[in-house]
């Protein structure tokens, strides 16, 4: 389906005019609530962020019945609604196919008022639909409709693939986010698995090098639908905003044409943030991991009361490893965003507090060998090393 844009945006010239969205928010943290039926978690993470005062970010949905329930999340806390048209529909030529979501019938600042009105939430992210890689025109109809607009609550979203964020493209890419003057900004980079951790380290290192360089052209743009690596390393290079799923297709999102994949779900329980080594893996994998250390000595998330491989194949567990991704992703970036120093400073913690994580992993055994190390937090690792060195898959330096 390709919705038209409101006649009333296209040809408007908005480069001069101040259209930057002025959107406060409680927290520099977003977590996502995914309104899949399978992993439904809105009433998980709208409880969690009232309490915290986090921001909850959701989709809108396609069924009616879903608008209740967010009004309900937005009136006790900030929230951010996205309409998804991204998930299913890519840009067409032209500016005439770059949003949707019903806009043949009202334009677009009428319908974000019409959604903070139904929804109460605090910002509205553009329905913008998936750009394709290398369609530079479709980018800049993209931003030349959603620059046109002035409502307070209403961000353009660029959804794209995060190939883009790598050297031979990032250039072009940059440029032509420049030629269009920016209003605030929200980015969702899209690959098969995981988008900053491709198959080949060299790539992972390029992309985050990549987003680093974005957000020091565009400080304050929002980064969504990221892990706790990327989320806590953006907002340490100028992210006004990140925001982070508990489970793993709202961290890792695919775009319309890319194969999914949900990663190694050992018996079928979704990844736990485990923020002593940074790692996001099914709790069955840490039960391996530890299998060689006495019951006592396997670590112990106070907020759960549990330890970390007792999690069960049930939807009562799966609900906990949500909840418990929650609060220890939170916590990951609180101890970033707490801290006195800024700059340099604040990310050279960073480095150091990664660097303890991944030689965590060095002499971690299992039945099969030695463990391996996720390769987003060795390429971080990599990337800020003052020597240019290389770490082996276990994680350790060479
Ligand atoms: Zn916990």
């Amino acid at each position: 389906m390709v919705l038209q844009v409101p006649a009333v945006l296209k040809g408007r010239d908005m480069t001069d005019r101040e259209s930057r969205s002025g959107v406060k928010l409680s927290s520099q943290l977003g977590l996502i609530a995914c309104t899949h039926p399978q992993a439904y978690t809105l009433p998980l993470v709208s409880d969690y962020v009232a309490d915290s005062s986090d921001v909850l970010v959701s989709r809108l949905g396609s069924a009616n019945d879903i608008v209740p329930h967010l009004r309900e999340a937005g009136e006790r806390s900030n929230m951010i609604v996205d309409a998804g048209c991204w998930k299913k529909s890519i840009t067409g030529q032209g500016a005439s196919a770059v949003i949707g979501d019903g806009l043949d019938a009202l334009n677009l600042e009428q319908w974000a008022k019409q959604v903070v009105k139904s929804t109460a939430a605090r910002a509205v992210l553009t329905p913008s639909y998936h750009v394709p890689f290398g369609e530079w025109d479709s980018l800049e109809a993209l931003l030349r409709a959603t620059a046109a607009e002035h409502h307070p609550s209403l961000v353009t979203l660029v959804p794209i693939g995060a190939k883009v964020l790598e050297g031979q493209y990032l250039d072009q890419f940059l440029d032509r986010l420049s030629a269009t003057r920016p209003r605030q900004m929200a980015f969702v980079f899209t690959g098969n698995k995981k988008p900053f951790s491709p198959d080949s380290m060299p790539g992972g290192r390029a992309r985050i090098r990549g987003l680093r360089r974005l957000l020091a052209r565009f400080p304050g743009t929002w980064v969504l639908g990221v892990d706790p690596l990327i989320a806590t390393d953006a907002l340490a290079y100028g992210a006004g905003l990140v925001a982070v799923g508990p489970n793993y297709g709202e961290r890792n999102p695919s775009g319309p044409d890319d194969r999914s994949s949900g990663g190694r779900a050992v018996k079928g329980l979704p990844g736990f943030f485990l923020s002593s080594l940074l790692e996001l893996r099914s709790p069955g994998m840490y039960e391996e991991w530890f299998s060689n250390l006495p019951p006592d000595e396997v670590e112990f998330c106070e907020e759960c009361d549990r330890h970390v491989d007792s999690f069960d194949s049930t939807e009562e567990d799966r609900q906990r490893i949500f909840e418990h991704n929650l609060h220890a992703t939170a916590g990951f970036v609180n101890e970033l965003v707490g801290r006195q120093e800024r700059g340099r400073e604040r990310r050279a913690w960073l480095d150091k507090r990664r660097c303890h994580a991944l030689e965590g992993h060095t002499g971690r055994g299992t039945m099969v060998g030695p463990i391996q190390a996720d390769q987003t937090l060795r390429a971080l690792c990599e990337l800020d090393d003052p020597w240019g060195r290389s770490t082996n898959t276990h994680g350790a330096w060479i």
